[in-house]
Parts: structure tokens; C-alpha cells; sequence
């Protein structure tokens, strides 16, 4: 499958060839895509859940939970979006990277995983926002 393989070299080239966990330099021979929240935790598959992993760190990894998956989670979602590899309903890229530069909120929702913002919640499910909600914050909520 084409579309697979592009994926996994994106994300090889994002991770910079290294093992997310040990940091080991691996050929793109070499690597294991590993969901970061696991699967068996709700993880998605989407490109910013899974990160570059040696053999040894994806089985040693199992099915534990990372305590900074959310971060993670967020960071790479923001940098799918920059990259393009994160799309959404016909909203041309340099809109969606100024909707989306300030999620702070991640969590999944049955088969979506929606990230954030102060103003919008952004559902997404294989690579592609597929709703975005406006979030009414009450005038208390906001920081000025
Ligand atoms: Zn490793």
C-alpha cells in the first residue's frame, strides 16, 4: 500500500531516524511504528500516535501507557497540520495552522480523537478533522 509507506517515511523523517525512546539512530529498515497511547488504551492509528521505535523499545513498550502521551500527541498533531499530512474539510492549510497553533486539550472520544483550542474542538479520525465544533468559554473562562 502506497499511502501506508508514505506515511511511514513521513514519520520516519519527522523523528529524525531516531527511536522515539532510546534515541538509537535506525535505519528506515529497521524501524517499528509503535502507537504511542496504545491501541489497547483507545489509541488511534493516526500519524500523531505513532512514533519511530527500535524492535527492542516497541516490545520492552507493550502495552504501557506514557505519562506525556497527551503532549505528544498534541505536538504531533501540530506538525502533521504544518506538514500537511493532517487535512480538513476544504479549509486551506495556513487557516487551519491558525485554528488549531493554540489546542491544549486531548482525548478520545469512541473512534474520534478531538484535540482543543480555546474556541474549537476539532474532531479527527484517520488523518482528517472531520468536524470542528465551536466551544462557547464563558467570560470568566477567559484570561484577560
Ligand atoms: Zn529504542
Amino acid at each position: 500500500m502506497k499511502h501506508k509507506n508514505n506515511r511511514k517515511r513521513y514519520i520516519y523523517r519527522r523523528d529524525g531516524g531516531l527511536c522515539h525512546f532510546c534515541s538509537k539512530e535506525l535505519l528506515y529498515k529497521q524501524i517499528s511504528l509503535d502507537h504511542y497511547l496504545p491501541k489497547s488504551q483507545g489509541g488511534p492509528h493516526d500519524i500523531f500516535n505513532l512514533v519511530c521505535s527500535c524492535k527492542g523499545c516497541n516490545k520492552n513498550k507493550k502495552s504501557s501507557v506514557p505519562e506525556d502521551y497527551k503532549e505528544v500527541m498534541l505536538e504531533l498533531f501540530k506538525k502533521a497540520c504544518k506538514d500537511g499530512q493532517v487535512t480538513s474539510l476544504g479549509i486551506k492549510k495556513k487557516d487551519l495552522l491558525l485554528l488549531i497553533y493554540d489546542v491544549y486539550r486531548v482525548e478520545i472520544i469512541g473512534e474520534y480523537t478531538v484535540f482543543q483550542s480555546h474556541i474549537h474542538r476539532f474532531y479527527v479520525k484517520d488523518n482528517r478533522i472531520c468536524k470542528i465544533v465551536r466551544v462557547e468559554t464563558k467570560i470568566e473562562d477567559r484570561e484577560w
